[in-house]
């Protein structure tokens, strides 16, 4: 998506360990207006699909998320980090490695928010080695809700986790794909 890409290449900054940094616009300060252009672009992509809920991983995933559920007009749900290792059983849980923070944790959602009828959509920021999505796919499944696929904002093709997805029948849409990031710029693989 154009929009995306060009907002990237003038926004966005590289840092150290394959990580880009998108706070002025989408993960500390959120342009309101242009995050839900890009809502409505998964609604555009995933509007057939009969989604009931949307769903998504604390913190950076939430205000995409809800941009997101306004045009499909669906409830989101979004996994806790839980910082606890009580986990009660009230809750599907996941175990989840953090690219960004090199850590790995507990995710949870409460039994009471997904159903084996609801129709799940997965929502995040960026995509790398996968693991955020093995976790939400785990929920999901877990549940009985049906999986649809997954909506990502930024994925980082030249990393292994959206390869490894679509082997296994995982659908992603991601609405900018990197196919590479080094000092001298960012290159997009195009659709
Ligand atoms: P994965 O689980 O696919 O390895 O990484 C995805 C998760 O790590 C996302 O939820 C995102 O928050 C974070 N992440 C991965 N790569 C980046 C990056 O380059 N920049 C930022 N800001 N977050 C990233």
């Amino acid at each position: 998506m154009k929009l995306l890409e060009e907002r990237i290449l003038k926004d966005g900054k590289i840092k150290p360990g394959n990580v880009l940094k998108v706070d002025g616009f989408i993960n500390h300060q959120i342009d309101v207006p242009f995050v839900s252009e890009l809502g409505r672009e998964f609604y555009r992509r995933f509007k057939d699909d009969g989604v009931t809920k949307i769903l998504t991983i604390e913190a950076s995933g939430i205000g995409i998320a809800c941009l997101t559920g306004l045009h499909f007009g669906v409830p989101v749900v979004f996994a806790k980090k839980s910082r606890t290792s009580n986990i009660s059983t009230d809750v599907y849980t996941a175990r989840v490695d953090s690219f960004t923070h090199g850590t790995t944790c507990d995710i949870i959602v409460s039994k009471e928010f997904l159903s084996p009828s609801d129709r799940v959509l997965i929502i995040d920021d960026f995509l790398a080695l996968g693991n955020a999505l093995v976790g939400l796919r785990e929920i999901t499944l877990a549940s009985g809700a049906t999986l649809i696929g997954a909506g990502i904002l930024i994925e980082k093709a030249f990393q292994s986790g959206g390869r490894m997805l679509r082997e296994q029948g995982m659908r992603i849409e991601s609405l900018a794909r990197i196919a590479s990031m080094t000092d001298t710029g960012i290159t997009f693989i195009e659709d």
